[in-house]
């Protein structure tokens, strides 16, 4: 089923049956330490793309990753009409693995739906994804805790500055070799409340990835990092009380226990690794409750000795310990500031199932394994 040039016969879904794949002249690949990747700085060598007009998604087509011609008034430009996605392949010998992308797309598709972008269908997204891997597979690092990130995208292309919705977009895929994301690896991250900023609002856009929620993190993000913190844990907007989340990550307690975890209750972003812990934790026996979580019930918890461990979880970091937490004047250092057992076990677990070293439970690997290996 893999051609790497030429036209491939691909998805009979409803988007479209054909995609026409350029192979790239010069490959880039000479050009990157992929023992080293960084996280998001260096892209591989193939990009998928489809445009959006006359009410309908046309032909997919796979090219070299290149620079794209805009219009400057698209707007996306002005008004962030737009969407993303991110997943991870994962190496190994007999395969590649992509975690959960049907999750990943479902959620792509309920961003779509709030920011009014035509939605895509499953066969068409996993098909860009599978060729862009046949084509780059040597672009996806081999060590444990590296990967392919693929970002998948919408923005809107209207040439035209007046607030409405667009009626042109592209869809583009791209991917982009990692390692860890916080410099801290898997070492424990610092996080902050802020008195000043909220994320969102119940009825806003928390719940979806689309721009703007990134855009109006950089500043209390900066100013948390520039106080020595690695992130802001979010308290709701209305009672600045509850947590939330943090920059890009779900966030669990551990308290006498049980797994405690903010419910999904139209603010925070539905993590595909949050829902992938939970069934993980379930099915360890571990209790877990969805529930509201004070600021004030951590510090609480935390004085009482009841505070086993949090963590944050998310694509990028996967499950990364929190040692400190400060809010306003108290500072709490969890677990003595090191990873503990349960986020071990659990990252041992989820990226065990990514690597293909742990058997597949719950049919979360869309395997991927190119002719030419
Ligand atoms: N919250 C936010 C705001 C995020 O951007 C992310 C990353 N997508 C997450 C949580 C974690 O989601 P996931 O586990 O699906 O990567």
């Amino acid at each position: 089923m893999w051609e790497t040039a030429g036209t491939a016969e691909k998805s009979n879904g409803s988007m479209t049956a054909e995609m026409q794949i350029t192979k790239t002249a010069q490959s880039r690949l000479d050009q990157v330490d992929l023992e080293n990747p960084g996280f998001g700085v260096v892209f591989s060598d193939h990009m998928f793309e489809i445009n959006y007009n006359d009410g309908e998604w046309q032909a997919p087509v796979v090219g070299p990753y290149r620079a794209l011609e805009i219009a400057p008034a698209i707007s996306t430009l002005h008004y962030g009409q737009a969407v993303f996605e991110g997943m991870k392949a994962f190496y190994n010998e007999d395969a590649l693995r992509v975690f959960r992308p049907e999750a990943h797309h479902k959620r792509f598709n309920v961003s779509c739906q709030r920011m009014c972008i035509p939605e895509t269908d499953y066969a068409t997204f996993i098909n860009g994804i599978e060729t862009l891997l046949s084509l780059d597979k040597e672009w996806v690092p081999k060590a444990k805790g590296q990967a392919l990130y693929i970002r998948p995208f919408i923005f809107a292309t209207d040439n035209y500055l007046a607030v409405q919705v667009s009626e042109t977009y592209k869809f583009l895929i791209i991917t982009s070799p990692v390692g860890a994301y916080y410099k801290e690896g898997i070492n424990p991250v610092s996080l902050t409340t802020s008195e000043e900023y909220v994320r969102t609002v119940r009825g806003g856009v928390g719940t979806v990835k689309t721009l703007g929620n990134y855009a109006a993190s950089m500043l209390p993000a900066q100013k948390a990092k520039n106080q020595g913190f690695t992130q802001v844990l979010w308290l709701d907007a209305v009672e600045r009380k509850y947590i939330e989340e943090v920059g890009t990550m779900n966030i669990f307690f551990k308290i006498n226990g049980t797994l405690v975890t903010p419910p999904l209750e139209g603010t925070i972003l539905p993590g595909v690794t949050r829902d992938s812990v939970i069934q993980i934790a379930k099915d360890w026996d571990v209790p877990v409750e969805e529930r509201k979580i004070s600021i004030d019930e951590v510090l609480r918890r935390s004085k009482d000795g009841e505070l086993e461990e949090v963590f944050g979880t998310g694509t990028a970091a996967v499950i990364s310990p929190v040692g400190t937490i400060r809010h306003r004047d108290t500072t709490i250092s969890i677990n003595g500031d090191e990873i503990g057992p349960f986020a071990k076990r659990l990252y041992d677990e989820i990226t065990g199932i990514q690597y293909g070293a742990r058997p597949d439970r719950y049919g979360w690997i869309h395997t991927v394994q190119p002719e030419r290996w």
